[in-house]
């Protein structure tokens, strides 16, 4: 296993995690996002190779058979998402810090097999009804795909205190500052 750091971002969905990462590394340019790959479809926007490898039930089936994940979920019902063992060791050899956007228990799992190498961090939105605003005003999720995820966040809060750090992403940008100053300390620690 490396030795190199890296840092691990877990939230519900719809909790404004997206913009974070992507302020994070705009603003500290030595991570590198790990793609992972997912059996879901890409939404409108998403770049395969970019936001995600998108592939088949089958093909992920044939990955987990490979041992190509270092953890992988079925996140919702026959939707898979898994971090690619190829992902890691690509970002390692260029020298940068693996960011990885992953479900609650792919951060719990992950934070669990590096330890302190890793840094966790939950994000939450401030209450269940902000979530689920942010969600329909999103505008890229089915009803039906928005009352799974709603459903699922409420259980994915339980979660909240196995992370090293928990921000609230109650004021966008005191939860950029909040979030980068963690980093930030963690990196030169
Ligand atoms: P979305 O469909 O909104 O892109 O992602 C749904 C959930 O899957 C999010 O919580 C996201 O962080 C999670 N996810 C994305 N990639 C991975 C992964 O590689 N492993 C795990 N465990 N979860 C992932």
């Amino acid at each position: 296993m490396e030795k190199e750091k890296l840092i691990v971002v877990s939230a519900p969905s719809g909790s404004g995690k997206t913009t974070l990462i992507k302020h994070l590394m705009f603003t500290l340019p030595k991570f590198d996002f790990s793609v992972s790959a997912t059996s879901r479809t890409p939404r409108k926007g998403e770049v395969d190779g970019k936001d995600y490898h998108f592939i088949s039930v089958d093909k992920f089936r044939a990955l987990i058979a490979e041992n190509g994940f270092i953890e992988w979920e079925e996140v919702y019902p026959d939707r898979f998402y898994g971090t690619l063992k190829s992902e890691v060791t690509r970002i390692a050899s260029m020298g940068k810090i693996a960011l990885f956007d992953v479900d609650v228990k792919g951060g719990v799992n992950i934070k669990k097999l590096y330890k302190k190498q890793a840094l966790s961090i939950f994000l939450q939105a401030p209450s269940i009804e902000i979530l689920e605003q942010r969600l329909r005003n999103r505008g890229t999720d089915s009803e039906t795909d928005i009352q799974t995820r709603v459903q699922k966040a409420a259980e994915e809060l339980t979660y909240a205190p196995e992370f090293d750090f928990v921000i609230t992403n109650d004021d966008r940008e005191k939860a950029k500052e909040e979030f980068v100053e963690i980093v930030q300390q963690f990196i030169d620690s």
